[in-house]
């Protein structure tokens, strides 16, 4: 099918995010009209904020926690992403290697130990979201890519993860497509969820265990004195002892974060309910979900409805870092997204499109969170997860809780806490330092995934773009 002929397949697709397009969200959380005193104000109700409540409220009961979100929660990347849970702390093995070396043992362990946490998190309080850990398949379309999967697996599988090289035709058993030339079957550290149900069962947690919930009520400010820290929003104000900020890719009320993060908007497909025929055609007997290997890559799973969402490729950066409603549509993405789709998947043709979103991710050049503290440490941050925060999230939370309380902890003396982040350059340099480099990895993808001189470049400074 020809690129224009897929974008006949956009021509009922609403603007919506598939996720919450749904009739059961919980009720809304009051704005905060007033004044409000707390042990710990959070400010961002992703699952950063949402899981920093959580771990305070349960290590200490008493603590007074109140979290403000500016919208609504899972407003951003939380009720947006492709709800592919991934253990890794480090934007995978590989990244994690390359960045904490000797130390990437401790950081895999601990991985899996917070993806643990979680599945027992939500089944302590009976949150089902759709979660279910049966793996992930990653496939290759290009010949390089299947000998850079093997090296891939050769590392999982020295890490105790259970990876297994599939050739072409065992590939195409899992998931029809013509394109796949080899493949690489995951059962380890992977889950699937559906995000928005997640992001309102960690609410329920939250609020049942004590924490006073806000939404529509954005932090313009945190103002420091000796003891506290006040949060303002346009009609009311916060006093806290702590403060931990989770706004990931949104303008940070604490401009130190601001440097560390670039806001990449990734988007997102869904199509119309399978037919039974439209499924057996697909052979995906397993329903893992799949993800390919390009330096711009796809994402893609079936819902429990049995839809395919689709989504990734184009990781595109506004000048500024622009975020915001605007820039939640982009037609041109969303035909290529289109054209890629019935490439793979040819048998599909005819089927529709429903949905289409976009959704800011948290760049960070180390493609894993960085974290700090602020206001003489009375305020801490997690941010950066570069698209791989849906379980990381937790683990950074935790972190965080660690920070602003002062505490010695194993996670603490972690070269991945301790270090920061390399910081984006300030605007302009920013914006074009950004275009070269996606520039470069499509030329990359083109060529056999020879990296040329600007990607060696950054290979060497161990910085990079990812999404
Ligand atoms: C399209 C897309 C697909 C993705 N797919 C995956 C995936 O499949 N797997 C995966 O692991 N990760 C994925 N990610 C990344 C993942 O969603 C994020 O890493 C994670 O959700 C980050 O959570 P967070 O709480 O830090 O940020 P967010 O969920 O963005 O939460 C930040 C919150 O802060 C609020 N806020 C901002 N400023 C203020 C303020 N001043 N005052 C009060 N509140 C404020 C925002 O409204 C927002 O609700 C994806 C991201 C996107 C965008």
């Amino acid at each position: 099918m020809d690129h224009r002929a897929a974008i006949h397949s956009l021509a009922d697709t609403q603007p919506k995010v598939f996720w919450s397009d749904r009739q059961d969200a919980p009720p809304p959380a009051p704005r905060l009209t007033g004044h409000d005193d707390a042990g710990l104000v959070i400010v961002g109700g992703g699952f950063t904020g949402l899981w920093a409540a959580i771990q305070a409220k349960e290590e200490d009961p008493r603590r007074d926690v109140v979290l403000l979100e500016a919208r609504t929660i899972g407003f951003g990347a939380s009720g947006r992403n492709g709800g592919f849970v991934d253990a890794s702390l480090t934007h995978g093995l590989h990244n994690g290697v390359r960045h904490f070396g000797s130390e990437i043992g401790t950081l895999h362990r601990l991985g899996l130990q917070n993806l643990g946490n979680i599945a027992d998190t939500l089944r302590r309080y009976d949150v089902g979201a759709e979660w279910d850990s049966r793996g992930m398949l990653y496939v290759a379309t290009e010949p390089y890519q299947v000998s850079e999967m093997r090296a891939q697996a050769e590392l999982l599988n020295a890490y105790g993860e259970t990876a297994q090289v599939l050739d072409a035709a065992q590939t195409r058993a899992e998931l029809s497509s013509p394109t796949y030339r080899g493949g690489c079957l995951r059962e380890t550290g992977k889950a699937t969820v559906n995000p928005v149900l997640l992001a309102w069962g960690l609410r329920r947690i939250a609020e049942s265990l004590g924490t006073r919930i806000y939404e529509h009520s954005p932090v313009r400010r945190l103002e420091a004195d000796r003891a506290f820290i006040t949060a303002l929003t346009p009609y009311g104000s916060v006093r806290a002892a702590r403060a931990i900020v989770g706004t990931s890719a949104y303008p940070a009320p604490l401009r130190a974060i601001r440097r560390y993060v670039a806001p990449v908007y990734d988007y997102v497909l869904v199509t119309e309910p399978l037919s039974a025929a439209q499924l057996s055609s697909l052979a995906w007997a397993r329903r893992m979900p799949v993800a390919d290997s390009g330096n711009q890559f796809h994402y893609y799973r079936l819902t429990a409805d049995n839809r395919i969402l689709w989504g990734g490729y184009d990781a595109i950066y506004y000048f500024g870092g622009d975020v915001g409603a605007h820039r939640d549509e982009r037609a041109a993405s969303f035909a290529t997204l289109a054209s890629h789709f019935f490439a793979t998947f040819p048998q599909l043709e005819g089927i529709r499109f429903t949905h289409q979103w976009g959704g800011a991710i948290d760049t960070c050049t180390r493609f894993c969170a960085t974290f700090g503290t602020a206001m003489d440490g009375k305020a801490a941050y997690a941010v950066g997860y570069t698209g791989l925060g849906v379980a990381a999230t937790r683990f950074g939370a935790r972190v965080a809780l660690d920070l602003v309380d002062g505490a010695r902890t194993q996670r603490t003396q972690l070269k991945l806490v301790r270090s920061k982040a390399t910081p984006f350059p300030p605007e302009p340099i920013r914006w074009a330092a950004i275009q070269v480099t996606r520039r470069a990895l499509a030329r990359s993808d083109r060529r056999d995934g020879r990296r040329g001189p600007w990607l060696s470049l950054l290979d060497r400074l161990r910085v990079g773009f990812d999404s």
